[in-house]
């Protein structure tokens, strides 16, 4: 008979906090979210939690930060994206494959594969690119957008003369 699982008040809020959350916290963050509530809690109990929520199957870990061990309640098969800059992770739900992979190790089977992609993301972009004295630019003519430093004497799109505008980036 399987032992039965003992959902003391802690296990069960941190279960609580990670389900269906897509920030890929690690044990600071969960701690951080679930002290105010729980004066006892230190980020030990939050690994022995977490090390009980993975061997019972409920949340898995993701080798992505170097920096902190990060949690994922999805336990599908998906890849990742991590921004460099803000540390944010983004799932990503496609099937990514590598078709020369298995003539890479051709005596091995391949159990599983994580994709790991570092990125900037669309925020930290546009953040740098500021940083950098870079702007869009979009063309009246076709509508396509381009980043520079110095406004394009014609379209890189559609080869027009002139028709570049400074574009005011609505994202914020
Ligand atoms: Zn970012
Ligand atoms: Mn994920």
């Amino acid at each position: 008979m399987k032992p039965k699982i003992k959902w003391t008040p802690q296990r069960l809020a941190i279960l609580k906090y990670l389900d269906g959350n897509k920030e890929h916290p690690s044990a600071e963050d969960i701690y951080a979210a679930l002290s105010k509530d729980f004066p006892t809690m230190s980020v030990a109990t939050v690994y022995n939690v977490i090390e009980f929520l993975k061997r019972t199957g409920r949340v898995k870990e993701i080798y992505i930060d170097h920096e902190k061990r990060r949690f994922d309640p999805d336990i599908t098969t998906h890849h990742h994206a991590i921004c460099i800059k803000c540390k944010k992770v983004f799932d990503i739900f496609s099937d990514i494959e590598i078709p020369e992979l298995s003539n890479q190790v051709p005596d091995f089977q391949i159990l599983d594969t994580q994709i790991t992609i570092y990125v900037l993301c669309s925020q930290c972009k546009d953040k740098e690119d500021l940083k950098l004295g870079f702007k869009e630019y979009q063309c009246i003519d076709c509508g396509s957008i381009r980043t520079a430093k110095h406004k394009p004497q014609k379209c890189p799109s559609c080869g027009k003369r002139g028709s570049l505008k400074e574009f005011k980036n609505q994202k914020q």
